[in-house]
């Protein structure tokens, strides 16, 4: 077999990517290890409006289970912060569905797919590469220009290319359950020592059925769940005691240090373009997977797949993208490293109408920077100001 393009991994940002390397004249393959798309599910598929229209779909009852407008942050003093955006930010998302639909896309456009078909060598040049399959039991080769790794976390291409892999994992871990929501217009997170490193949220399907879960930095995620689901006031008198699904996951935090080489691209979880604010991998994914669909086509129809051409897929996801990975990784490094005492100071010193007005109006799931600038007004509190300005660096 040989393609001018062949992508690794049938992921969203796979599936993007082949769909956009197609768009521009390459022959592509997508190969995927697994017998169906979009399952196991490891996601709470909780994503932006944005992050739906990034990936050229159009809302739909499909796919889209609910729809939020805002949050309620709860600091572990039990207070609560409302955030109330007014209008629908964010869908939660069957993403199963939304994976599969993804695919199709790129089928439409003339990808060829091929399920149950593992990538595990690679010999990568600046011409040619070989790529080392295992299909259905059988080891083959394939030949192609231009290898797209989109291999997930544990990315196989972008370790067997000398690319490595992204340094700092989050572990997930979720139900699916009964859970009184508050109002299920609104997603809750929780701050602080019930997922130490990160945050635990509930993500709300109805009214009665919600995504419960939390990522942390420290090992036995599965015991700060339960923790989380028993001993949380606010989650424990909410939560039906039953589950009708359970994710585990890892989430990377800080992208690779670099995203090519001769022959291959990475891009999604195996670069580790994940917002590190809240893990959030579809919105920078999908927009990544653009660019790398686009890139990888070019330099292969051209003949030249040399990491010097590829280069141009780094320079142009980072102008897009790159200082608000920087800065959500700023802000993950702060809020992450708070202990309790300080984090409910925090929340108390932004729990103000000014701040929320402010918060409202400028908060923004994938564009972090926004509401940091807008955060530096001479009114707010020295400390709030001390850690904008840390954080202002990143982005002015
Ligand atoms: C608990 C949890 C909750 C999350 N919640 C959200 C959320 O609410 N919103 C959000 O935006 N993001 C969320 N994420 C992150 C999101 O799931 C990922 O960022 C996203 O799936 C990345 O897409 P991808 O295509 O890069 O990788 P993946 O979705 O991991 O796809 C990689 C694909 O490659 C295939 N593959 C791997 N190795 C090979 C190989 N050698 N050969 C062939 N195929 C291979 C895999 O089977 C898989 O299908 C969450 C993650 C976790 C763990």
């Amino acid at each position: 077999m040989k393609y001018d393009v062949v992508v690794v991994g049938a992921g969203p940002t796979g599936s993007i990517a082949a769909r956009y390397a197609a768009l521009n004249g390459a022959e592509v393959l997508l190969i995927e290890e697994h017998q169906s798309i979009g399952s196991p599910v490891g996601c709470t598929g909780l994503l932006s409006t944005r992050a739906v229209y990034e990936c050229d779909l159009e809302p739909s009852d499909d796919f889209v289970l609910n729809s939020v407008r805002g949050a309620f942050v709860y600091p572990p003093d039990g207070t609560c912060l409302p955030i109330d955006g007014g209008q629908t930010k964010a869908y939660v998302v069957s993403r199963k569905i939304f994976d599969r639909k993804l695919a199709q896309l790129a089928a439409e456009a003339g990808v060829d797919v091929l399920l149950r078909t593992r990538a595990v060598g690679i010999e990568n040049s600046s011409r040619i590469q070989k790529l080392y399959v295992v299909n259905e039991g059988v080891s083959e080769t394939i030949e192609a220009n231009v290898v797209i790794g989109a291999d997930g976390i544990r990315s196989n291409i972008s370790q067997m290319t000398g690319l490595g892999n992204v340094g700092k994992i989050i572990s997930g871990i979720q139900i699916e359950g009964l859970y009184e929501s508050r109002n299920s217009d609104f997603v809750e997170v929780f701050p602080g020592s019930y997922a130490p490193g990160f945050f635990a949220w509930a993500v709300p399907i109805s009214n009665n059925i919600s995504r419960v879960g939390l990522g942390t930095t420290e090992p036995d995620a599965v015991q700060y769940l339960n923790r989380f689901l028993t001993s949380n006031p606010e989650v424990s008198r909410r939560y039906g005691g039953n589950m009708m699904d359970f994710v585990v996951g890892g989430i990377p935090v800080g992208t690779l240090d670099k995203t090519f080489t001769d022959g291959v691209i990475v891009v999604g979880d195996a670069a580790g373009q994940v917002k590190p604010t809240s893990g959030g991998g579809i919105y920078p994914g999908a927009l990544c997977a653009k660019i790398a669909g686009d890139i990888a086509a070019k330099s292969a129809i051209n003949g030249d797949s040399s990491e010097y051409n590829l280069s141009e897929y780094e320079k142009r996801w980072k102008s897009r993208i790159g200082r608000e990975l920087d800065i959500g990784m700023k802000i993950h490094e702060f809020v992450g490293g708070l202990e309790d005492r300080k984090l409910n100071e925090f929340v108390s010193s932004i729990n103000n109408p000014g701040m929320l007005d402010t918060i409202t109006k400028y908060g923004d799931m994938d564009h972090p920077s926004l509401l940091v600038k807008k955060m530096l007004h001479p009114s707010n509190s020295k400390s709030v100001l001390k850690i904008c300005w840390w954080l202002a660096e990143t982005v002015t």
